[in-house]
């Protein structure tokens, strides 16, 4: 694939696709963008180097399109129809021989049907979900899971390599999203674990910065302790970008795949209903950090 002749579509342009989009277009892809919120569409294509075109205007004048949107469901809408919008779907519009790259944290499953539906329009399909958080997205730190075929990834990989330095080829399609849900459940029950054990470590009278001074020099350290901890929860900022509403879905996605493959996760059980509590007794929108508030207004 020659990137500097081909035109990339880019949809979704929130706390994680703004920086990625903001990468590619610094290292000179030329990109049209799109969002739900017509307004930060237009606010990217008038500060970088970009074209802003309404969801109908979508053709075949795209080469490859990357999708970082909130769910699979939204995915499947802006592809294929449907929705809230009700608009048509952009699959329709794409050309034969154009790639779709879903950068989401999509379902496996659905990932799947949805590759037979674009493979029948002619059209390929790849899933790249991502890791890192908003910080390594703007540094191109990411690390990036890929799905589907080899050969497509090797080809694209020089695109990955503007948005990430770890990239990895997973297997076939919807294995990326697999194992992006599989990395979420560990990191948010390392996380829960952490919240915990700092909360019963404050009730027995040890202050929670030092518990994670402890933790973070013993064998009880993990991410949360080392980089959320002192920064989003200590601070009370929470502020990490990754919202409370999004990890309770990647824990449904992990729950749903160990149950489809017939196999008693009872820790992962536990961590998905403790997310899915917190996200049903907070606010819309808050982040996922507050996790630890939720628990400790729990005691
Ligand atoms: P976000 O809510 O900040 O951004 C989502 C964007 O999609 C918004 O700009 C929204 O307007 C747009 N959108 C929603 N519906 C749309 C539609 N029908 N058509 C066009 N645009 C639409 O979410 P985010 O934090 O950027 O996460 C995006 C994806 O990346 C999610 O799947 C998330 O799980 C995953 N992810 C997020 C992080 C993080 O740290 N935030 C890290 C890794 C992966």
């Amino acid at each position: 694939m020659d990137l500097k002749q081909s035109t990339v579509g880019f949809i979704g342009l929130g706390k994680m696709g703004w920086p990625i989009a903001r990468n590619l277009s610094s290292s000179g892809i030329r990109l049209i963008v799109n969002d739900a919120d017509m307004d930060v569409a237009k606010r990217f294509a008038d500060t970088y180097s970009a074209r802003f075109v309404s969801f109908e205007g979508l053709d075949e004048e795209l080469d490859v399109v990357i999708l970082t949107l909130p769910n699979g469901d939204i995915v499947n809408s802006v592809l294929f129809g449907g929705g809230e919008s009700g608009a048509s779907g952009l699959a329709h519009r794409l050309g034969k021989g154009s790639l779709v790259i879903d950068m989401s944290s999509s379902e496996p499953n659905g990932t799947r049907e949805r590759g037979q539906a674009l493979a029948e329009l002619g059209i390929a399909f790849i899933d790249a979900p991502v890791s890192g958080g908003v910080k390594k997205a703007e540094s191109r730190e990411l690390a990036v899971m890929v799905g589907g075929d080899e050969q497509i990834y090797k080809d694209i990989s020089p695109l990955l390599a503007m948005m990430g330095n770890k990239l990895f080829y997973v297997g076939s399609l919807g294995a990326g999203h697999a194992i992006k849900a599989l990395n979420n459940y560990v990191s948010a029950a390392g996380l829960v674990a952490a919240s915990d054990a700092v909360q019963i470590a404050r009730n027995f009278g040890i202050e929670p910065a030092k518990a994670i001074d402890v933790l973070n020099a013993s064998s009880g350290r993990n991410n949360s302790t080392e980089v959320k901890f002192q920064k989003f929860i200590l601070s009370q900022a929470f502020n990490s970008g990754f919202s409370l509403d999004l990890m309770a879905k990647d824990l449904g996605i992990a729950l749903s795949m160990a149950e489809g493959l017939h196999r008693k996760s009872p820790v992962l059980e536990a961590c998905a209903e403790l997310w899915n509590q917190a996200k049903h007794s907070m606010p819309e929108g808050r982040d996922h950090t507050e996790i630890f508030r939720f628990m400790s207004e729990r005691e």
